[in-house]
């Protein structure tokens, strides 16, 4: 099982820090962004698992980041952290389309018990097993198959197909597919994930069997019928 990856958009430095160490060492991967700006940014390009969201921050409020993603098709679970604990806010952040909340200051065990439980939530939604159509792949076994025939993939076409599988007919632009498989800190020639399409192309079209995923002329792909 991969570490979840977990976003905290939080402008006080010390909480921020606090909570990136805490989660850290409970295993998670953790992103954090400083202002509501780059905290949108990331949540839609880095795609997390969880996004712990505060109120208040300076560009962008955290309801309305909730409200943006949600907009845009996004399901992550979003806990939004406040100060504010009077009932109409907690409302405003529910209809913002946040899952849940924590009104601050919390303690370390609640933060945690919260975060488990989200992350269990989409688990169980998503189990090990990915499948659009006659593809499917399994996370454990790290089998491909289109119908019965098993699919050989390279470590990095399964990564690729895996992003894919996992964002079925939502198209990823190259800079979200570039991120997220081949990492922020790639400085080679993004003609990569053309090539790599076209590999994967070819390994689940080799019966001819019909194309799944699609090209977005001058934006990206798509895995669609
Ligand atoms: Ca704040």
């Amino acid at each position: 099982m991969k570490p979840a990856r977990i976003l905290v958009v939080e402008d006080e430095a010390k909480l921020a820090q606090f909570i990136e160490l805490e989660l850290k060492y409970e295993g998670y991967e953790i992103t954090v962004a400083n202002d509501g700006v780059s905290g949108l940014t990331i949540a839609r390009e880095s795609d997390p698992d969880l996004i712990l969201l505060d109120w208040m921050l300076p560009g962008i409020s955290g309801p309305e980041i909730c409200k943006r993603l949600r907009q845009t098709g996004s399901k992550v679970p979003i806990v939004l952290l406040t100060a504010k604990d009077d009932i109409s806010d907690r409302v405003t952040g529910l209809d913002a389309g946040a899952d849940d909340y924590i009104v601050k200051p919390f303690s370390l065990d609640e933060l945690l018990a919260r975060v488990r439980a989200h992350l269990r939530r989409t688990q169980e939604e998503n189990p090990d097993v990915l499948q659009f159509g006659d593809l499917s792949l399994n996370y454990a076994t790290r089998e491909v198959f289109r119908g019965d025939r098993s699919i050989e993939l390279t470590a990095k076409e399964f990564d690729l197909l895996e992003y894919l599988l996992s964002h079925p007919r939502q198209v990823l632009t190259r800079e979200q597919i570039l991120e997220r498989v081949w990492g922020y800190d790639f400085m080679g020639d993004s003609n990569i994930i053309e090539v790599y399409i076209r590999y994967l192309r070819l390994k689940l079209e080799a019966q001819k069997e019909p194309r799944l995923i699609q090209t977005i002329r001058g934006v990206g792909y798509v895995l669609r019928d």
